[in-house]
């Protein structure tokens, strides 16, 4: 797996752009790809989430990814990621949003297309059921 990566191997493969610069300075390059099928990136730093939703607790984040994937993704797709109990360092904060890349791309590894939204809770990801109301 290559990870943490700029110029992306899976993009130069299929003649793609490479350039896998994030939206603003700040955010970490969080990149993942098999080198020939599939890319993913961290979007930009997490923001927090006020949706409204009474079942979400205060004070969660939420984490955008982008993935392309040559079987099933040919434009890029959203991820949104809540982070139910985000750290209050950085740097773990940076760990876990490695973590969670890492987990979405042994997802695409397999060949599946990934949810449109997780919940992470520091350590395991899951599939978050969306309740839409009205
Ligand atoms: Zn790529």
């Amino acid at each position: 797996m290559y990870k943490d990566f700029l110029e992306c191997p899976h993009c130069e493969e299929n003649s793609r752009q490479t350039s896998m610069v994030p939206l603003r300075w700040m955010a970490p390059i969080v990149t993942r790809s098999d080198g020939s099928r599939f890319h993913l990136l961290l979007i930009d730093m997490p923001t927090k989430f006020s949706p409204g939703r009474r079942d979400i607790p205060s004070g969660c984040l939420a984490a955008g990814f982008w993935y392309v994937h040559v079987a099933f993704a040919p434009t890029p797709i959203t991820v949104s990621v809540l982070l139910t109990a985000p750290p209050m360092e950085f740097a773990v904060l940076e760990g876990q949003l490695r973590h969670i890349a890492d987990l979405l791309a042994e997802e695409l590894l397999t060949g599946r297309p990934l949810c449109p939204q997780y919940e992470f809770d520091g350590e395991h990801l899951t599939e978050m059921v969306l309740a839409y109301q009205g």
